[in-house]
């Protein structure tokens, strides 16, 4: 079992108690078994499995267009591929690309997801029906070209509706789509409304050399700086991406306490190039990691994403000694929740957090063998090896959500049907608007 409470030891083997929606004890079973309070528990035996805190995804675009856009770059692909997308973009597809998304996600041991996206509402709904924690960002633009984005007043509206419902499992934030996409007034009201109601304010920037080289034209600083400039930066902030930033706007992260959302596979995809994740980790910025939309990794999967993560680590400094399996489960789990400001309620196996838990199995050939004691190496396993295909059960505030591999509440068959159907419609949708 892996608490991932800052030690870095795992308990082999150890368990967990669980009193309703809260972890009472956590410790070697002997010792659990022998609380008090472990009598007439119900018994949910996981030998031969590893036990995790669940993951948290800190950047993901729910969406339908899978596959369909590949072999293109960022600027290119946004301009004829996404955004006509997003034209033909309904609330009801848009929901159903959420359904899609959270039950990828939670299959594949992810219990929180902080989702981009569009008409949340029904991303709301979605999230509330199947249980897992969801922080829901609409993409808010106003510059001229991009009317068919979210603006600041549905932002409102969803933070109105929506911010702490399913006893706090679906939060609101504040989306600022692109510095690009959105005027300085739209930036600096994204902000005020962030302290209005107390809540995160997310973006994406430096994914490219193209924006940094637009930031300094247009507004003559590179993009981390012009956003500190307008205010939007600090301990509630986060940012994904943060590949082309100097070491001037890495201190600004630092210095004001914003989160990055690192996405490994998306900026491999998409040649943007590799973040300079030693650089940001020893200037103390919080790191969580994101798998980005399902166009551009092209799946959710964060053990993935842990993988190449710790690879892309790795052959970028040269250093075998990067990318430790240590440094990318804390990232996957507690680290990501300190990033979404939800490190007091999830992210580690301790008493008192909520009963946020994966388990993974490890009797595949692919984590054969599996040792204990001095040559323990399931911490190596579970970030080289095993895939969200390995997860079997997922309890989120102690409620099952995946039971032996399957979705609890939500069949597959549905999902697919919905997702393939919702597709096909956003698909002739576009097609109708381009002819
Ligand atoms: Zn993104």
């Amino acid at each position: 079992m892996f608490p991932l409470d800052g030690t870095r030891r795992a308990l082999d083997p150890g368990s967990v108690l669980v009193e309703g929606s809260e972890i009472v004890a956590v410790g070697p079973v002997d010792a659990v078994d022998a609380d008090p309070r472990a009598a007439g528990a119900e018994v949910h035996d996981a030998s031969g499995r590893a036990v995790l805190p669940g993951l948290h995804n800190c950047h993901l675009h729910s969406g339908l267009l899978r596959g369909t856009a590949e072999s293109k770059a960022l600027w290119e692909w946004l301009r004829d591929y996404v955004d006509p997308a997003h034209r033909a973009l309904t609330p009801e597809i848009a929901e159903t690309a959420s359904l899609l998304a959270y039950t990828e996600s939670l299959l594949a041991g992810t219990t929180s997801v902080m989702d981009m996206w569009r008409h949340m509402g029904g991303s709301a709904r979605v999230a509330e029906r199947l249980g897992l924690r969801a922080t829901l960002v609409p993409y808010v633009a106003d510059m001229p070209g991009y009317d068919y984005f979210e603006t600041l007043a549905t932002n409102r509206e969803l933070l109105e509706e929506h911010h702490g419902r399913a006893d706090g499992r679906v939060r609101a934030w504040v989306g600022i789509e692109h510095l690009l996409y959105c005027s300085e007034e739209a930036c600096r009201g994204a902000a005020a409304m962030v302290e209005e109601f107390d809540t995160g304010l997310h973006t994406h920037s430096s994914e490219t050399t193209y924006e940094v080289e637009q930031s300094l034209e247009r507004f003559g600083r590179r993009p981390i700086a012009e956003f500190e400039h307008r205010g939007m930066l600090g301990p509630r902030s986060v940012v994904a991406h943060c590949v082309w930033v100097d070491d001037d706007e890495i201190e600004i992260l630092a210095r004001t306490g914003t989160g990055v959302a690192h996405c490994p596979c998306s900026n491999m995809k998409l040649a943007s190039g590799p973040a300079p994740v030693a650089a940001l980790r020893a200037a103390g910025v919080r790191l969580g990691i994101g798998s980005d939309g399902e166009k551009e990794n092209n799946t959710l999967d964060l053990f993935d994403e842990m993988k190449f993560a710790s690879l892309l680590e790795k052959v970028t400094t040269l250093d075998a000694t990067a990318g430790d399996p240590w440094d990318m489960l804390e990232m996957a789990t507690s680290d990501g929740a300190r990033v979404l400001g939800l490190d007091a309620v999830t992210g580690s196996l301790v008493p008192g957090k909520r009963a946020d838990v994966i388990t993974v199995a490890l009797d595949g050939l692919h984590t054969t063998p599996v040792l204990h004691g001095r040559d323990f190496n399931v911490a190596a396993h579970l970030v080289f090896s095993s895939s969200g295909h390995d997860v079997r059960d997922v309890w989120v505030d102690g409620r099952p959500l995946v039971a032996d591999g399957a979705p609890v509440g939500v069949s597959v068959a549905e999902v697919r049907a919905k997702a393939q159907a919702a597709a096909e419609e956003l698909f002739e949708r576009r097609a109708a608007l381009d002819s």
